[in-house]
This record gives C-alpha cells, structure tokens and sequence, in this order.
C-alpha cells in the first residue's frame, strides 16, 4: 500500500468512538429550548403583541412596525440569555443547502459607545447583496437587489452565536427566488382547494394542512479517508473505484446494530435535533455499508422542510466532529445502493382528520376516496412534470438504478385500494363505502379495511405509493430540497381538487345528493386512471418500460430534457393557476437548473480527467515499468527462454498499456467535448451537451477500474471502496 495510503486508512481504522456527554434531562425538557416557539413567544412579548403575532402567523394578518419592534425586542431579551450576538435571515436559495449573512447585534452610537440593538425593520426584511445566487436572469448583476423577508409561520432559532429568521428571499420585481416562496404559495393552493372540497362533507373543517415526514438517508466516510479522494472532496461522490469484494450481498448492514463511532454521531446530532425543535423518532443503518437514515415525526410541510434543511447543516458540522464526512449525494459509490429522500405526504384537517387514511363511516369514507383518487389524477396528469421535479444531474445515477424508483412516475396503490376502485367504478353511485372489519371481515360491498398499514404491501420499486394514511413520494433525491417536488405536488393536487370541486357543484346544482354528485364525479377519473398511473408490479422490470410509454407515461431519461416540462404548456397554465410560478419565474428557473447540470457535470469531467491523468496513469506506469524490468532481468538472466517464462508479465504489460492508451484517448476526447460544449451559448443546448459528457464518465471510468484490479495494491494512490464503505 502507498504509505500515504496505509497511514490513513489505519488511522482511520484506530479512531474509537467520540465520548458525548448524556445530557441530564430528558428529551421532553431541552425539546425546542433553541427555538423561539409559542412557549416563549408567551413569556417574552406582551399580551398585545403576542396575539398579534399569532394573528400574523394563523391568519396571514400583516405585522404593523411597532409590533414587529417588539416582537424584535422580545427575541433580542431571549437570544441573549443564551449568549446569542449576532443575527442572520437564514434563507434557501437555488443551491444546495442555506444562506445566512451574519450581522452583529451591535450598533455605534457616534459618541464611542456601542449598544446591541436589534428592532423590526431587520427582523422583516434584509437586502443581502445576493448578486451571486443564481437567478437565471430575473437579476441582472447591475440591478442586483434580492430581499430576504421573515417567514413567520416558521419559527427563529437559535444556532451557535446566532439568531436565525427563516425568510423567503425574492427579488425586487417580485420574482421568488428560492425553494421557500413557492412551497409556501403552492401550500396555500393546495390548503383553500382542499379546504373546499372537505367543505362539502363538513362544513366544521376551516383549514386543511399538507403534512410532510421526510426520511433522510446519507452515508459517512472517515474523514482521512475522505481527504485523501479529490472526487469525494469536489464532486461529492466517487468517480471511480472498483467494487469491493464484499458490499451489501449479505444483507447484514441493513438494520444491523449501529457502530459505535457512528451511533455516538448519532446521538449528538438527535440532541443538537431536540433543542431545535425537531422531533427525530427513527434512526437505522441503510440497505449500503456506511448507509444510515433519520427521520423525525412528521409536521406541518413548510416548518418539517426548513427542519430538514436544518438537520442537512447539523449532520455535517456534527459528523467533523465525530472525525466523519457526511455524503448527502443520491450515489456516492457505484454499484451499492444510493441515497433518497422519501417524502412522505399526506394532507389533514384542522379538525383532526387525515384525508387519506380510510374513515369510519360511509361519508368519511367516501371523503377519502375523493382526495385519494384525485391526488392519483394530478399525479397522472403530471408525471413528467413530477419527474422533472426530482431530476438532478446528482440525483439520475439512483433513478432506475434497480435500487431506486425507476425513473418513471407510476403510483402503487395495493391489492386492498386497487380492488375497491374497481368494484367503485361497477356500483350504483349511491353505494355507501363501507368499513371492513378488523382483520378484513366483510361488512360491505367496498372493504376497505381499519388497519391499513398492516395491508398495503410494500413495493419498494415504486416512486409513489400508498402507504395506508399518505403517499410515499420516493423519487426524491437525498441532497434535494424538498421545496422543488413538494411545490409541484401540491399544486398539481390543488388544481386537479378546484377542478373537481367545480363538477361537483355542477352537479349539485342539477340536483343530485352529495353522494351521488361526487361518485359520478370520480367514476371517470377513476377509470382514467386505474389502468395508467396505477401500477403495482414490477418497477424495475423490463417489460415496465415498455408497458409504461403505451400507457402514456413519460419515459424519458435525459435530465435537461425533463427539465422541459416546467415550461410545457399545460404545466404553466397549472403552476399559473395555482399562484406557484410566474411563467418568468418557470423560464428563469430552468435556465438555473440547466445551468446548475452544466457545472456540476463540467466539474465532475474536470475531475475526472485530473485523476486519471494525474493519480492513475502515473501509479499504473509505475507498475508497469516494475513489470518491465522483471522482464528484462528474466531476459538476462534466461536469454532463450524469457518469452516463456516472463509470458504472465508480458501480458500484463500488454493489458496495462491498453487501458492506459484506452484511458488517455477517452480523456483527450472528453476534454474537446467539453470545450465545444463550453462554446455553446443556450443553456438548455450546453445542458444537453453536458449530458453526454456525462455519459462519458461512465466509459473513462472503466479502464481505470479495471487498473485498480491489476496495479500493485502498493501503488494505488487512492482509498478503495473496501476502506471507504467498512471503516466507521
Ligand atoms: P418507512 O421507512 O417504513 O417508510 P419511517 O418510519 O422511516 O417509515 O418513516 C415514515 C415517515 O412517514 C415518518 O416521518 C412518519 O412520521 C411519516 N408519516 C407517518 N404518517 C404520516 C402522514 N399521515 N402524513 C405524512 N407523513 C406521515
Ligand atoms: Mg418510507
């Protein structure tokens, strides 16, 4: 092993588990301290103000300067009993992760005195010079003027030194900018469509919530080993490296018990997690050596997003801690399973009722199978457009990696919920839905049965699926913001909930019973869907993708394509109905996300070539040129028979020579590929260009594992995946 090589991966195998202190109280009494929830919201703004403030944030009422001061005032006393001196409006612009600009509570007082000061204006609105987000044109570099203004229904927090306001952050013309804005205006669709469809079974309801329980997989490498990987280091994931002998065959990662290295990982990051509010519940090791998840309760989708975001920060700061590296990319290590994000989403009211688990009785019941085939027709109508809401140039290596969803959007809905909407689409419309019994005794015509979780199979080949209360979104990518799939979830359900709220009424107004009126409403949809987006086999299966393009799914796999559908006419007309996106908004951003595609696939080919001309060739040289000399000694030694006795060698050297000229050649190529591609001015062009510079990779990395297979371990430069994955 190259030393440098064997000292690291010793070392890295040596670390022991850091010792974290056990907090004393328990999780229920530090919950939130870091938070500045209604508790304290109670104990540090006047009676006035706090009802004013609750009206803010319940009933969307505008905050007044005076109160928003001391609303500024009631935080400034609280962030700094907990030492807190700096404020920042902590955003999440169209790049991975948060943004924060840190201002210092202090203020100078012209007389050579300072004082901390901290009043509304700065609480409500921030002008950060933002010029270098992207913004795919909205903002010109000379009228570069973004605003971060403060989110109330998302609660401040505290983080180390620092006062943190969720803001969303747009430009000055009013354009959104980030991933908050139009989650938050396609919540508010999605909230006032559903809120009148539950109108017509109980008037009661007077708000419907979108919940969302992500679960969050990534994967920790030793941070020696980490360092010692350029491509970890820049692309985030391994360009190279041949499989390890040993990876998941055995299945004894999966749920296995946690080491020690990482579990003390864990519990700190579940600490730093608790006082900030966030409620962890499920901890495990994943399907991959080094492959972990988290996943808290799930909450209201715009608080439980910036609660994942926030944890996306806490798990890498706290992993360094811990000497580990977290990958948040979907595919890390080829040949191993990648990492997702699961989004689970449901939708439920303020009177407690989640619309898409089976109800009680008859109405109830009927009220779920209204939302539940609905959600089933938006995702049908729009499934290229779902599609296009994952896609990402990190996120394609785990789509339809026979690990992942395919990279085709059907929906699973088991044999129990299949079977009723058929029999549903037979009925008189004036079928009452009826409740089996417990264990599936049959009571009615339509069972649906009590327990449903213990009844839907799981099909984990399936990107979204019923999962007996929500729908599992699956094709969501691990180092995704879930803002981006959640916006056009929810507003592709809000617009298919107001179109069918608008046939219910007509027929209503002909005089048909509710019943009857919202069955005759659903039976074709239902029939519209049933044979299309449904789908409960096999996702990874050949026929599939067949099957799936004559049912009229998109099949498409080419990322910048998909992007396209952002800007497809019936996608704008949808994003425009719903109040989510301006067209302006829609072109800017794929302009951002074709851009973005470039540059992360122009990094990965620099890198790429780097390492093979830098790393790989030099160590396969070597080797071949140990090789040599042992050939040319065998010759002197045995002049007439050296061919003979040398052949081993002599192939090797013929092998290595290959690759190396196989490699070479691949690189020169991908180097004038990328510098046409760099000439090209569209974005959507280059984008495209890029796309099969990226499909190159996957070539230039196979000369350069097969290297790995035969260079003398001694000379290899870089940590194998058998370090990479088992050392924790
Ligand atoms: P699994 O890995 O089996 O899918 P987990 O327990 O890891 O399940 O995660 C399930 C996630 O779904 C959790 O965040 C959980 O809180 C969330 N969840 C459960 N019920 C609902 C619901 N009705 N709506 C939204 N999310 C839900
Ligand atoms: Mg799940």
């Amino acid at each position: 092993m190259s030393e440098l090589r064997f000292n690291v991966v010793k070392n890295a195998f040596k670390k022991k588990a850091k010792r974290v202190k056990a907090p004393e109280e328990r999780p229920s009494e530090y919950f939130g301290e870091l938070v500045f929830n209604r508790e304290k919201m109670q104990k540090y703004l006047d009676a006035d103000t706090f009802n004013a403030l609750i009206n803010c944030i319940e009933g969307g009422t505008a905050l007044d300067r005076i109160t928003a001061d001391r609303v500024a005032a009631g935080m400034k006393t609280w962030a700094m009993e907990h030492g807190v001196t700096h404020i920042t409006h902590w955003f999440q612009p169209l790049t991975e992760g948060t943004a924060e600009k840190h201002d210092s509570f202090v203020e100078y007082d012209q007389r050579g005195s300072i004082t901390e000061t901290f009043d509304g204006r700065s609480l409500i609105q921030q002008e950060p010079d933002a010029s270098s987000f992207p913004n795919g044109g909205i903002r010109a570099t000379f009228e570069a003027r973004g605003y971060t203004a403060w989110d109330p229904t998302s609660p401040v927090f505290i983080q180390d030194d620092t006062l943190c306001i969720p803001t969303v952050f747009i430009a000055y013309t009013g354009e959104a900018l980030d991933y908050k804005t139009p989650l938050k205006r396609a919540l508010k669709a999605v909230t006032e469509a559903a809120t009148d469809v539950c109108q017509l079974f109980d008037p009661k309801v007077k708000k419907v919530y979108a919940y969302l329980g992500w679960e969050q997989e990534y994967f920790l490498v030793d941070e020696d080993l980490f360092a010692a990987r350029p491509d970890l280091m820049l692309t985030g994931r391994t360009l190279m490296g041949h499989a390890s002998s040993k990876n998941q065959q055995l299945d004894d990662h999966y749920f296995g018990a946690i080491p020690s290295r990482v579990a003390a990982f864990m519990r700190e990051l579940e600490f730093a997690g608790f006082r900030l509010g966030i409620p962890l519940k499920t901890r495990h090791n994943e399907a991959a050596p080094n492959q972990f998840e988290l996943a808290p309760i799930y909450g209201e989708m715009n608080l439980a997003n910036d609660q994942n975001q926030l944890i996306m920060n806490e798990m890498n700061t706290i992993a360094r801690k811990h000497g580990f590296v977290v990958l948040l990319h979907e595919k890390p290590f080829d040949g191993i399973n990648g990492s997702g994000k699961h989004n689970n989403w449901s939708l439920g009211t303020d009177t407690g009722v989640g619309l898409l688990s089976p109800g009680k009785d008859a109405k109830s019941n009927l009220q779920f199978i209204t939302f539940f085939v609905n959600v089933l027709a938006a995702v049908q109508k729009h499934n290229a457009l779902l599609k296009a809401s994952i896609a990402s140039a990190t996120n394609t290596h785990r789509l339809g990696a026979n690990e992942a969803p395919p990279a085709i959007i059907s929906a699973f809905l088991g044999r129990t919920m299949t079977e009723a909407l058929r029999k549903l689409m037979e009925l008189p419309s004036d079928t009452p839905i009826e409740i089996a019994g417990k264990k599936g005794t049959k009571v009615g015509l339509v069972e649906i049965p009590e327990i449903f979780i213990d009844n839907t199979d799981r099909n984990r080949t399936s990107p979204f699926a019923f999962t007996g209360n929500r729908f599992e979104f699956r094709a969501v990518g691990s180092s995704a913001n879930c803002g981006g799939a959640m916006a056009t979830l929810n507003a592709a359900v809000a617009d298919q909930l107001v179109l069918f709220k608008k046939s219910v009424d007509k027929e209503l107004a002909a005089g048909k019973k509710l019943n009857v009126a919202v069955m005759d409403t659903l039976k074709p949809i239902i029939a519209s869907i049933i044979d299309t987006v449904c789908f409960d086999g096999n996702g990874y299966s050949e026929e599939w993708q067949k099957e799936a393009k004559q049912r009229g799914l998109d099949t498409e796999t080419n990322v910048p394509e998909m992007f396209k559908w952002f800007t497809a006419p019936q996608s704008v007309e949808m994003f425009k109905r719903t109040g989510v996106y301006t067209e302006k908004e829609l072109a800017a951003r794929n302009e951002v996300k074709w851009n973005t595609y470039t540059k992360k696939v122009q990094i990965e080919a620099r890198v790429m070539g780097r390492m093979a001309i830098n790393h790989i060739i030099p160590a396969a040289l070597a080797y071949k040129n140990r090789l040599l000399s042992n050939i040319q000694m065998t010759k002197e030694v045995f002049p007439d028979e050296y061919q003979t006795l040398a052949a081993t060698e002599i192939d090797m050297v013929k092998t290595i020579t290959k690759h190396i000229s196989d490699l070479s050649k691949m690189v020169d190529n991908m180097v004038n590929a990328r510098k046409a591609a760099n000439k090209i001015e569209d974005e959507y062009k280059k984008a495209c260009a890029y796309h099969d510079i990226a499909e190159s990779l996957f070539a230039i990395r196979r000369p350069i594992d097969k290297l790995e297979e035969i260079v003398d371990n001694d000379l290899w430069p870089l940590p194998k995946y058998r370090e990479l994955l088992f050392i924790n």
